[in-house]
């Protein structure tokens, strides 16, 4: 993971234990690759959250 699928920043920048735990209960809101923002829905299983150039993510899959 190059960027915090949470906050955007760079991943080994500074603290993210927060976005972390945050993530725990919420969908991603940067794809983790470029850091664009996601198209995030919410299902009732859980989430998708697709990015343009690197595709869908879902709830429950391993983040790769
Ligand atoms: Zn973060
Ligand atoms: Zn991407």
């Amino acid at each position: 993971m190059t960027y915090c699928d949470r906050c955007g920043r760079d991943a080994a920048e500074g603290a993210h234990d927060a976005c972390r735990a945050a993530r725990a209960m919420e969908p991603p809101r940067y794809c983790p690759e470029c850091r664009r923002r996601m198209v995030v829905q919410v299902t009732p299983l859980g989430w998708t959250a697709r990015c343009s150039a690197h595709g869908v993510t879902r709830s429950g899959e391993p983040v790769s």
